[in-house]
């Protein structure tokens, strides 16, 4: 089965996420636990938080299709030691956060080497920052997002998240998070050879660490390493790409999260992809 959400606002408290996800018919979500953009947020309370789980208990809203993403300001990749050090405390804090809520994944752009280390020294980063907060949590998988590659971004080639995942200690806690769009600019062609690019996902890095898809639509053209999300069939992947996907049981029983850049559209857009599956 497809379980289909969005990046639904956490504002006035996670509490209200899953209220936002149900208004707009989704079967999954994602969030943000605290501010995006700082790097420091007061603890979740106890109401915020068993709200947060009687809500998602009344809606159906499982654990398994509810994947938060972490603070944009993390680089655990970071070439700077102080840069480094914060992001892994953010990041560990975010972890501990899922905990509190119940949540068993943490999706999260791997890095940027900011043109300061290599880009093998920076996969190393990231591999050690996943190991310190894996030992340091239990219950929370690290899913790992590719990225389109944009400015000094690391983890737009498929081999650069294989590279991540044979570093990590405990490879039950490590996942992936597959974006469509990033993909598409990274310069997968998932429209003109959707086979091609999904054997080669199972190839180097396999499905079985797949824990959700961002699908999203993309402003720009294949490979040009730009990261503009846009409305589905609106951008360069068109419909087809989308009604292939909706009857890919490869995508199964995951959480399926739009982060197309117009909310009021999501309710439609939900459905329209039901409406895809023969
Ligand atoms: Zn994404
Ligand atoms: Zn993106």
């Amino acid at each position: 089965m497809k379980y289909i959400g969005a990046h639904v606002s956490s504002s006035g408290g996670v509490e209200n996420a899953p209220k936002n996800a149900l208004s707009i018919g989704a079967n999954a979500f994602a969030l943000f636990t605290k501010n995006q953009r700082q790097w420091v947020s007061a603890p979740l309370s106890e109401k915020s938080i068993s709200l947060f789980k009687q809500r998602c208990a009344d809606g159906n809203l499982d654990a398994r299709y509810i994947l938060p993403h972490d603070s944009y300001l993390i680089n655990l990749g970071s070439p700077d030691e102080e840069g480094l050090q914060k992001s892994r405390t953010a990041f560990f804090d975010e972890m501990q956060r899922c905990e509190q809520l119940g949540l068993t994944m943490l999706n999260f752009h791997p890095g940027s080497h900011l043109n300061k280390i290599s880009l093998e020294e920076c996969l190393d980063r990231i591999a050690d920052s996943i190991n310190m907060a894996l030992d340091r949590t239990a219950g929370v998988t690290a899913v790992i997002e590719n990225t389109a590659g944009q400015g000094s971004n690391v983890g737009n080639r498929f081999e650069h998240i294989r590279y991540i995942i044979d570093k990590v200690n405990d490879k039950s806690r490590v996942g992936v998070c597959i974006d469509t769009c990033h993909t598409y600019s990274a310069g997968y062609d998932i429209v003109g050879a959707y086979d091609e690019v999904f054997d080669e996902f199972e190839r180097v890095i396999g499905f079985k660490y797949l824990r959700g898809v961002h699908l999203n639509d993309s402003k720009k053209a294949l490979a040009s390493r730009v990261d503009r999300h846009d409305s589905l069939g609106d951008g360069t992947l068109g419909t087809e790409f989308f009604k292939r996907f909706m009857n890919d049981s490869r995508f199964d029983d995951m959480p399926i999260i739009l982060e197309t850049p117009d909310e009021e559209r999501w309710r439609d857009e939900i459905e329209l992809l039901r409406s895809y599956i023969l």
